[in-house]
């Protein structure tokens, strides 16, 4: 069993502007933790210091500022800190050139937090986001767990270099970049324990307060496009087609440093729908709103098995009904973009 993880301490958090890293932010304050966060623009951080000043937050928190492609983007901002979630990477699916702008920066910047943690001796655990998308297979009806690779989006980028479609470059960013955590443990031995979380599609109310809906971050923009007209037709699903909330990711950030015993791969996911099971769920919820259109094809049920189990066992995660999950994610996108309360 590794050393139990002090009770109070300071956390960096990459990424603390966007949709999942000021949760996790969030979720480290609510334990007493202090916060330094890395971001790339200080005017995205200003409604995150007013909602945590207001919440008795303040000065415990602070930002400071680091791009994933900058030499030793990390060792500054990792000075004296007890344990790092390195949350930040490019999540786009229309990046101009698949190397340049996301794979690189998400390897590099992995690296980078990895190599920080190494030469800070305080830092005793590092929990790195992932994605269910480095466990993606390319066949349906298959259940998912913490031994499966994505060993071919890789190789589709490298084949079609900037005619790689944006979503197979995401995919890759990511199976990469994980991947590139896993052999530095390996090589480097470190004396600091590393997990990592793999979520299915995140969904759930955004705190950094979106003013437009670009600003939610892009799984949560999708739907609110659903539910404003913006999105008239549903796509078929892909098989792996699933969700989790994002306070239970946030949660499982700050569960798998605190927690003696938790390292290795973490699955993140409530369970599996496929879009026009979701958007059931929606026009139940909204009904006066307008819903799209299902596939033009039967949207064929999910077949795939996708629920995270271990992080359930070993993390004590209890998730959150989808339903739940989207009431109060569109609820405060209406509230946060349109100024109304529902
Ligand atoms: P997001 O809101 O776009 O957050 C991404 C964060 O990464 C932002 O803080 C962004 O900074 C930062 N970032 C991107 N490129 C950077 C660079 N070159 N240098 C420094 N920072 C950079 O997206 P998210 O949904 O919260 O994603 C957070 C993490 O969760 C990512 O690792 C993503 O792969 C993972 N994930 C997301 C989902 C999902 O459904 N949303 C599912 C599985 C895994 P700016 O604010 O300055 O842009």
């Amino acid at each position: 069993m590794t050393a139990a993880f002090p009770a109070s301490g300071t956390i960096l958090v990459t990424g603390i502007t966007g949709f999942v890293g000021s949760h996790v932010a969030e979720g480290f304050l609510a334990k007493g933790y202090r916060i330094r966060g890395t971001l790339r623009s200080a005017a995205k951080a200003k409604s995150l210091e007013i909602r945590w000043n207001a919440a008795g937050y303040a000065g415990k928190f602070e930002f400071v500022s680091a791009d994933l492609s900058a030499e030793n983007a990390f060792l500054e901002a990792a000075h004296g800190v007890d344990a790092i979630a390195h949350v930040a990477s490019p999540v786009t699916f229309t990046a101009a050139d698949p190397y340049r702008d996301v794979i690189n920066p998400a390897v590099q910047g992995t690296l980078s937090v990895l190599r920080a943690a190494k030469a800070t001796p305080s830092v005793k655990r590092v929990v790195i986001t992932s994605s269910v998308v480095s466990m993606f297979q390319q066949k349906s009806g298959h259940t998912y767990t913490e031994a499966d690779w994505n060993d071919w989006a890789s190789d589709v980028v490298k084949a079609s270099g900037t005619e790689a479609s944006g979503f197979v470059t995401y995919l890759a960013s990511k199976a990469e970049a994980e991947r590139a955590a896993w052999k530095f443990v390996e090589d480097e031995k470190p004396a600091f324990t590393v997990s990592t979380i793999c979520p299915v599609y995140i969904w759930g109310p955004p705190i950094n307060s979106p003013s437009s809906a670009n600003g939610a971050g892009l799984t949560v923009q999708m739907l609110y496009d659903w539910i404003t007209g913006v999105t008239t037709q549903l796509d078929s699903s892909p098989s792996f087609n699933a969700y989790v909330d994002v306070r239970d990711v946030a949660k499982a950030h700050v569960e798998a440093i605190i927690r003696p015993n938790a390292n290795g791969r973490y699955l993140l996911s409530a369970g599996t729908a496929s879009w026009t099971e979701i958007a059931e769920v929606i026009h139940e919820l909204y009904p006066e709103r307008p819903i799209p259109k299902p596939a033009a094809e039967p949207d064929a049920p999910v077949k795939d098995v996708i629920y995270g189990s271990r992080a359930v066992k070993e993390l004590g995660i209890e998730y959150k009904p989808l339903t739940t999950t989207m009431k109060y994610m569109l609820d405060e996108m209406i509230r946060s973009v349109e100024g109304a309360s529902h």
